[in-house]
C-alpha cells in the first residue's frame, strides 16, 4: 500500500487535493497524510484527485503523502454486524472507545469485525457439492434471535473442494474452497463489498406484501410494502422519532437497521441511548440483537454521512441475500443532504436549488433505488426484501424544500407529519389528507385475502368522508354549524371517530402500541356499522342529538382497549350497536 504515493496540494476543510496518485479512480479509498486520515476520491482531473476525507484535517499541508489502496470504499460483511454501533465508515464504535476513549482520536483504527471472537460454524454443504453465488455453505448463530447465513461470494461458483466440520473459527479462517473457473477460491466467514454499488439479485419484482407495523393509520391507510420506500418529513416535535422506534420495534422485518446521520447531541443522542435499551416485543429480548447501528460521530467531519448512508444499505442488502426481510431506517437524509451541498461547494461545482448540487435528486434515488422485493442469488429460488424508510427535516417544516421534493420523485409513500396534530396531541401525527401510499392498490390483493372485500370498501368510505370533513369544516367557519343538514352533522361527526378512535394510537400505553390487522378491521367495522345504522335512523326520523347521545359511543371509542385475545368483545359492542339502533327506531315509529 504504501509505495504508491501522491502529495497534497490543497486542503479545505472535509477536501484534499492531491496530485500525481499514482492510478486513482473514482471512489477509491485513500489514506491522506502519516496520520493515516481516511477519504475517498470524488473528483479526478488531469493528474489532480480531490478526496472527501472523513475526519479532521486540522494540521493537514500541501506536501503530505496520499497513500492509495487500489479499493473503493468496501465494508466488511459477516457475523457480528448485529448488535454493533458503527460509525459512517464502519468503524465499531463501542471498540474504539475502549481503545481510544470517549473521543475517537483520527486515523483511529479496529478492524469492524472482531477477528478474535470465536463462532460455531455449523456446515450445510458437502465435498464435492456444486455451488452457484449465494447458495448457503454453512451457518452461524449470530445472535439468539438471528441466524447468519455464510453464502458464496458474488463473483464465485463451482464445486466445493474442501469444507470444514462444525467448530468453532474466527472470521479470518477458511471455511470451505471452492473449485471454480478461475482457480481454487477460499471462503471465509465475511466478505468485503464496495458500499455504492448495490449487490446483485437474480429477479426484481414488485411489492405484494406490506409491512405489518401495527400502527393503524399506517396499516390501514398509507401502507408501505415490504420491500417498499418511504418518506418521513417531520418538523421538530412532531413525532419523527417516536414514530421510527415503534416501526423498529414492531414491523415484521426480521432485520432492523438504524442510521443517524445527524451529529450526536441531537438527533443521533436518543437513538445510541434508547436503542440498547430496547426490548423486542416479540421476542421479549434485546432489539439489538436483530439491530444495527449506525451513527457519525460529532468529531467527524459531515462527509462521513454519506459514507453512512451507503454503509448502512449495503448491509441492508446483505442480510436480504440471507433470505431475510429487512427495514432500514435512516434519520435524518437532511442531514446528508446538507454534507452533499457543503462538499459540492468546496469542489466550486455549479449550484442548483438553494445551493444543492444539481445531482441531489439522482444521489438520493441511488439510495433508495437499492430497496427492493427481489428474487435473492442462489440455486434455490428465494424471495427477501429490503424497505427503506427515510426521515427528512425540512427547516421550518417546509415541503418545498428541495431535499423533500428529491425524496417524493423515488419514494412511494408520504407520511406528512403535522406540527398542527403534535400540538393538538393527535399522534401519530400522520396527516390523512396530505399523505399518501402509492403500494395501495398493489396490496388490495393482500388485503382482500386477509381481511375481505370489505375492508377495501370501508377503508375508501372512511377516507371519504374524512376528506367531506374538511370541506364541511370549511363551510362551518363561514356559515356556522347551524347550517348544516343532519347528515352533514352526520359526516362530522363520523370523521371525528375516525380520528380519535381508529387514527389516534397512543405508542406509550401497552394495549394501544400496537394492533393486529384482524383488531384494526374489528375496530373499523364498529365505526362504519354506527355510521350506517345512523344514516338509515335519519332516514326514518330519528333525530341526531338522540343518535349522537347513545352511551354505546363510549363503547366505540373504548374499543382500542379491548386486547387482542378478547375479539369477541367486538361481537358484543356491534350487539349493543344494533339494539340501540332498534330501540331508537321503535321509539320514533310508536309516537
Ligand atoms: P421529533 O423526533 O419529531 O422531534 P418526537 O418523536 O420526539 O418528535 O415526539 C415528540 C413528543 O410527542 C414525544 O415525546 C411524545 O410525547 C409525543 N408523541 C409522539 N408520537 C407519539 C405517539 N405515537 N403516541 C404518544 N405520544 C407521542
Amino acid at each position: 500500500m504504501k509505495e504508491k504515493i501522491g502529495r497534497v496540494v490543497k486542503v479545505s476543510g472535509p477536501l484534499v487535493v492531491a496530485e500525481d496518485i499514482p492510478q486513482a479512480e473514482m471512489y477509491e479509498m485513500v489514506y491522506v497524510s502519516d496520520k493515516k486520515l481516511f477519504g475517498e476520491i470524488i473528483e479526478i482531473k488531469g493528474n489532480r484527485s480531490s478526496i472527501q476525507v472523513y475526519e479532521d484535517t486540522s494540521g493537514v499541508g500541501p506536501g503530505e503523502p496520499v497513500y492509495t489502496t487500489g479499493q473503493p470504499l468496501s465494508v466488511e460483511l459477516g457475523p457480528g454486524l448485529i448488535g454493533s454501533i458503527y460509525d459512517g465508515v464502519q468503524r465499531p464504535l463501542d471498540k474504539l472507545l475502549k481503545k481510544y476513549g470517549d473521543f475517537v482520536v483520527r486515523g483511529a483504527y479496529e478492524p469492524a469485525l472482531d477477528r478474535s471472537k470465536k463462532w460455531l460454524f455449523n456446515p450445510v454443504v458437502h465435498k464435492g457439492d456444486l455451488l452457484k453465488t449465494g447458495d448457503v455453505i454453512g451457518e452461524v448463530q449470530e445472535t439468539p434471535v438471528i441466524m447468519h447465513r455464510i453464502l458464496v461470494p458474488v463473483g464465485i461458483e463451482g464445486k466445493i473442494t474442501d469444507i470444514i466440520e462444525k467448530k468453532e473459527v474466527t472470521v479470518e479462517d477458511v471455511v470451505a474452497k471452492i473449485e471454480t473457473t478461475q482457480g481454487i477460491k477460499e471462503v471465509k466467514l465475511y466478505q468485503q463489498w464496495p458500499v455504492r454499488i448495490a449487490r446483485p439479485v437474480l429477479k426484481r419484482l414488485p411489492p405484494d406484501a406490506p409491512l405489518i407495523t401495527g400502527q393503524r393509520v399506517i396499516d390501514a391507510f398509507f401502507p408501505i410494502a415490504k420491500g417498499g420506500t418511504a418518506c418521513v418529513p417531520g418538523p421538530f416535535g412532531s413525532g419523527k422519532t417516536v414514530i421510527q422506534h415503534q416501526l423498529s420495534k414492531w414491523s415484521d422485518a426480521d432485520i432492523i437497521i438504524f442510521i443517524g446521520c445527524g451529529e450526536r447531541g441531537n438527533e443521533m443522542t436518543d437513538v445510541l441511548m434508547e436503542f440498547p435499551e430496547l426490548t423486542d416485543p416479540r421476542t421479549g429480548r434485546p432489539l439489538m440483537e436483530r439491530t444495527i447501528l449506525i451513527a457519525n460521530t460529532s468529531n467527524m467531519p459531515v462527509a462521513a454521512r454519506e459514507a453512512s448512508v451507503f454503509t448502512g444499505i449495503t448491509m441492508g442488502e446483505y442480510y436480504r441475500d440471507m433470505g431475510y426481510n429487512v427495514a432500514l431506517m435512516a434519520d435524518s437524509t437532511s442531514r446528508w443532504a446538507e454534507a452533499m451541498r457543503e462538499m459540492s461547494g468546496r469542489l466550486e461545482e455549479m449550484p442548483g436549488e438553494e445551493g444543492y448540487p444539481a445531482y441531489l435528486a439522482s444521489r438520493i434515488a441511488s439510495f433508495y433505488e437499492r430497496a427492493g422485493r427481489v428474487v435473492i442469488l442462489g440455486s434455490k429460488e428465494k424471495q427477501a426484501t429490503l424497505s427503506v424508510i427515510g426521515a427528512v427535516s425540512p427547516p421550518g417544516g417546509d415541503l418545498s424544500d428541495p431535499v423533500v421534493q428529491s425524496t417524493l420523485r423515488t419514494v412511494r409513500v408520504f407520511w406528512s407529519l403535522d406540527a398542527q396534530l403534535a400540538y393538538a396531541r393527535h399522534f401519530p401525527s400522520i396527516h390523512w389528507l396530505r399523505s399518501y401510499s402509492l403500494y395501495a392498490d398493489m396490496l388490495s390483493d393482500f388485503y382482500k385475502k386477509e381481511m375481505g372485500e370489505e375492508w377495501i370498501d370501508m377503508r375508501q368510505e372512511a377516507m371519504r368522508i374524512l376528506r367531506r370533513e374538511s370541506e364541511l369544516q370549511e363551510m362551518v367557519r363561514l356559515v356556522g354549524i347551524d347550517a348544516l343538514s343532519p347528515k352533514d352533522r352526520l359526516i362530522m361527526e363520523t370523521s371525528r371517530s375516525i380520528r380519535e378512535d381508529f387514527l389516534q394510537q397512543n405508542a406509550f400505553m401497552d394495549i394501544d402500541t400496537y394492533t393486529s390487522l384482524k383488531k384494526q378491521y374489528r375496530m373499523m367495522r364498529l365505526i362504519h356499522l354506527f355510521h350506517k345504522l345512523s344514516m338509515e335512523a335519519l332516514n326514518k326520523g330519528v333525530s341526531l342529538d338522540k343518535i349522537i347521545s347513545l352511551p354505546v359511543r363510549v363503547d366505540i371509542s373504548r374499543a382500542k382497549l379491548i386486547p387482542e385475545n378478547e375479539m369477541e368483545k367486538f361481537d358484543a359492542v356491534e350487539k349493543e350497536i344494533h339494539n340501540s339502533f332498534d330501540n331508537l327506531v321503535k321509539e320514533v315509529q310508536n309516537v
